[in-house]
């Protein structure tokens, strides 16, 4: 039975002598492994699709032993991030996120749409603006798998938050009073309000804003830890704390 689907590479590994196993994150089916038979000579026509970051229509067999590629047709295969190590390496951590939190046989049509905007905004845009689109996208991450901050008040006593704390356990924003664990971070109000700018504002308007390099640092460090806390996952391609 041939299907036809839309998604993303998240992960291309060598499999047996000439075939590849696909990780291929889709609009309509959510994660799914597909081998690509013979990839690897070097008379195939698959070969220069079957890699990270390749967007486009793919063609299923789906057979005894899983899904088989039959024909893919590139929408995309965002050259700038395969070809910049600084874009490649912000680039790389969203689909490492996508991998470690999507599990199989469950659709994030809402995920998927997000990530391919991320993908395509820091492929298209100024490598500066690389890492405030992987914010956003960590934000988006946490929000469509419902955690959502509360950013204006605390979400244990409802008191207005003149110094806010991520509780690390909840994944929530308490105020000092209510701050009881150690591990719990402080989230400064630089931080607080750029949450509140990217979450307010879409990926193709994201060029126009600019964050100090500390408040970026710790934006990144404090979503970082959330997704980690919230998913118990480690994102090994995330350098949160360069510079
Ligand atoms: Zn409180």
């Amino acid at each position: 039975m041939d299907e036809r689907v839309k998604g993303i590479i998240l992960k291309a590994i060598d499999y047996k002598e000439s075939d590849k196993l696909l990780t291929i994150l889709t609009l309509e089916k959510g994660k799914i492994l597909v081998r690509a038979r013979g990839v690897k000579k070097p008379n195939s026509k698959f070969k220069a699709f079957c890699q990270c970051f390749c967007f486009a229509d793919f063609e299923l067999i789906n057979g005894k032993a899983g899904y088989i590629l039959a024909g893919v047709n590139c929408i995309d295969s965002f050259f700038d991030i395969v070809t910049d190590f600084d874009k490649f390496s912000y680039a790389s951590s969203v689909l490492e996120i996508l991998d470690k939190i999507c599990v199989e046989n469950q659709v994030y049509y809402d995920l998927f749409l997000s990530a391919v905007k991320c993908i395509n905004e820091i492929n298209y845009s100024d490598i500066n603006n690389s890492e405030i689109i992987l914010c956003k996208f960590i934000i988006e991450v946490l929000s469509l798998e419902g955690f959502t901050f509360d950013l204006t008040n605390c979400s244990i006593c409802g008191g207005e938050l003149k110094k806010a704390f991520l509780d690390l356990s909840t994944g929530e924003i308490v105020c000092a009073d209510c701050n009881k664990s150690e591990q719990n971070l402080e989230i400064s109000n630089g931080v607080l309000s750029a949450i509140k700018i990217l979450t307010e504002n879409d990926y193709n308007r994201l060029s126009s804003i600019k964050f100090s390099r500390q408040i970026l640092t710790n934006l990144l460090f404090i979503l970082y830890k959330n997704l980690a806390f919230r998913f118990e996952i480690r994102i090994n391609s995330l350098k949160y704390n360069k510079k």
